[in-house]
């Protein structure tokens, strides 16, 4: 057997041994966190174990995941009952778990799975393959070990999971196996087109008010290489659009031609969240940990004191310019 097939028996057992179960990701959740997590909860549940899904204390299910199955039921950190193991889901760094965190170090067991170049590895059990498209792809890998059928609310969450950390099978990661886990998922009762429509075509008014603001600020810099755009308090308060609502806000201006990278900073009172994107096969993932951020070459991301001019003026010293 491979180390690979070996490290998946072994979570597997890890995890129908356990009597109770956690399952958690990253805060500021997107699809391939919602999916990932409420995925494994329905197919270990298929499995006979008792599982809790689990949201850092404070967050909320994002409204457009909101439809997945599962996703009334989350419990946060703070309120986890007693488990005896904990999954951490997409997440490469502890810190990324927001008190979650202290769920996931407490436990006796803890199970990390992640596509994540970066992780640090912190799980008593740790699957991290960064050449799978999202971490609901690895969760889909576990099918065989755990012997059960997965139903249709596996597919959805685990579909979703994959769709939206592919950019809709689209990005560079959209590969031959990640096409072939997906056509799995709709013969196991993914309904890829409803899924779209709930996840790309359910945006609400305000949404698209802040888009149009998005758009209206798009600017270039360093000789044309880098593109980027910005949104601040204000812009929530006065579209009334939420602030989960900026998930996919940055694929409005990454599809302009011509640059190697793309920025949206997100300004709060005293920091700026910022989304980073590479075209043409530029490593923003080592721009973002620079910064003391993380993620992968292609998209990543990093959260910074200052203003939107301040932390700008640092994250174009570190892209690609006309040298
Ligand atoms: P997004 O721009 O969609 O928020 O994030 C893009 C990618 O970068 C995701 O894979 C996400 O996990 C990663 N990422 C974003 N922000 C951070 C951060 O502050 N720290 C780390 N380690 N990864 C991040
Ligand atoms: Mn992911």
């Amino acid at each position: 057997m491979s180390s690979r097939s070996e490290r998946l028996q072994q979570i597997a057992e890890a995890l129908l041994s356990a009597r109770s179960v956690a399952v958690c990701a990253h805060v500021d959740p997107d699809g391939d966190a919602m999916g990932s997590i409420l995925g494994l909860t329905h197919l270990l549940r298929c499995c006979g174990a008792t599982v809790t899904p689990v949201l850092a204390s404070g967050v909320s299910a994002p409204a457009t995941y909101r439809f997945l199955p599962g996703a009334n039921e989350f419990v946060p950190a703070s309120e986890s009952p007693e488990i005896d193991l904990v999954v951490a889901l997409d997440a490469p760094d502890p810190a990324r778990l927001g008190d979650a965190r202290d769920l996931a170090l407490g436990a006796s067991k803890l199970v990390v799975i992640d596509h994540h170049p970066d992780n640090k590895l912190y799980g008593t059990l740790n699957l991290v393959d960064d050449r799978a498209a999202a971490t609901g792809e690895i969760i889909w890998e576990l099918l065989p070990y755990l012997d059960c059928v997965a139903d249709k609310r596996v597919a959805t969450c685990l579909y979703t999971a994959l769709m939206t950390d592919t950019g809709r099978f689209s990005y560079g990661n959209t590969t031959p196996a990640a096409l072939r886990r997906a056509a799995e998922m709709i013969e196991h009762g993914a309904d890829a087109a409803q899924l779209y429509q709930h996840v790309y075509e359910s945006r609400s008014p305000a949404a698209l008010a802040l888009v149009a603001r998005t758009l209206a600020r798009l600017a270039f810099a360093n000789a044309g290489r880098v593109a980027y755009s910005w949104i601040g308090p204000e812009d929530f308060i006065e579209t009334g659009a939420l602030p989960e609502e900026t998930e996919n806000l940055i694929d409005e201006i990454r599809v302009v031609r011509g640059v190697d990278a793309v920025a949206l900073l997100k300004s709060s009172h005293d920091s700026v969240r910022v989304s980073l994107r590479a075209k043409n096969g530029h490593d923003v993932g080592l721009v973002a940990r620079t910064l003391g951020g993380g993620g992968h070459s292609a998209a990543a991301g990093f959260t910074r004191a200052g203003t939107i001019e301040s932390v700008l003026a640092e994250l174009l010293a570190l892209l690609p310019s006309a040298n």
